[in-house]
């Protein structure tokens, strides 16, 4: 008997394992005919200055227009990718996309910076820097020195040697990497240690929280700090209001990225928007302000 039921449970077991085998390989396949079939997109979210009121750059956040579901946001099917060969066709997709968006703004005479979200098993790949090189000459009118990455700093880099020799020979191509969600990771300060980065994008949950929290306050102050004392560049993101963006600038941090700004867009908005943005009078005010 005691057999029989161990043989069940194994039989449970395995038909469990299954379903979840088939559900995922569904799902993937899903992805890749959604691929095939140009349901992804890329909307931008600005980043300003609030010094200068400049507007520096965009980051690219996927989307998936979803036949039947409407917008689709990537914590909605990312994960399903992860490990799959469809995470790194789909990862060179973004890159591409990206690329070819800035070729269009830089031809308009729009220089802004582009930046991509790019995994870490993407990233780990032996002929990622290749490919980012031949990404490049496809869009010759896109500046290398405009093109930045963003590395989930959360996402475990299995191996920092690789990474860190793969950072080393893109920013020879003269493209800049961003450590995003810093602060968020078990390893932020090994990551900023061992790997070449040239900006710090402080993770919008310190951010958010820091006007009631002393601790998340302290935090984004650190990391300021940190960025300053080695010279790196410091976004914040999640700036959610004007009040954010002034304590912002008093602790030494101007570079911003959130919905108090602006929500992410589809590229065709952004020129209009950076046109509003530009006679936003109640944001440039916040500097003087700050300087009081
Ligand atoms: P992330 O790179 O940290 O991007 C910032 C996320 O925070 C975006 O969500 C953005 O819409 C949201 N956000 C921006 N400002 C605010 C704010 O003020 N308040 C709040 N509450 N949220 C704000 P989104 O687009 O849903 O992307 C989520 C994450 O998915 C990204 O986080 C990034 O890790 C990943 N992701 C997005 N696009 C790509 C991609 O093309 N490739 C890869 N590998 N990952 C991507
Ligand atoms: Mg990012
Ligand atoms: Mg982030
Ligand atoms: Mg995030």
């Amino acid at each position: 008997r005691a057999k029989e039921a161990g043989k069940n449970r194994f039989f449970v077991f395995n038909a469990e394992h299954d379903r979840k085998l088939q559900a995922r390989w569904q799902q993937i396949q899903r992805l890749h005919q959604a691929l095939e079939c140009n349901e992804f997109l890329l909307h931008f979210q600005p980043k300003v200055d609030l010094i200068t009121g400049e507007v520096l750059g965009a980051e690219a956040l996927i989307r998936w227009q979803h036949p039947e579901e409407g917008m689709l946001a990537p914590g909605l099917f990312l994960p399903h990718l992860e490990g799959s060969d469809l995470e790194i066709d789909l990862g060179e997709w973004v890159i591409d996309s990206a690329l070819r968006q800035m070729e269009i703004w830089h031809a308009e005479g729009l220089m802004i910076s582009v930046s991509a979200n790019v995994s870490a098993n993407h990233l780990l790949q032996s002929n990622f820097t290749e490919r980012l090189r031949l990404a490049l000459e496809r869009h010759p009118g896109a500046q290398p020195g405009k093109f930045e990455l963003e590395i989930l700093e959360t996402a475990a880099l299995s191996d920092m040697g690789q990474a860190a020799r793969t950072l080393a020979s893109c920013r020879e191509l003269g493209v800049r990497f961003a450590l995003d969600d810093f602060g968020t990771g078990y390893s932020s300060l090994t990551y900023f240690r061992d790997l070449p980065v040239d900006i710090l994008k402080i993770d919008q949950s310190f951010v958010r929280d820091m006007l009631d929290d002393p601790n998340d306050l302290g935090i984004v102050e650190g990391v300021v700090r940190l960025a300053q004392a080695f010279n790196r560049q410091v976004i914040a993101e999640g700036v959610e209001s004007m009040d954010h963006g002034a304590l912002l600038l008093s602790i030494g941090c101007h570079i911003c990225q959130g919905y108090g700004i602006a929500r992410p867009m589809p590229a065709e908005a952004l020129p209009e928007w950076i046109g509003h943005w530009r006679e936003a009078k109640e944001w440039s005010a916040l500097n003087h302000t700050s300087e009081d």
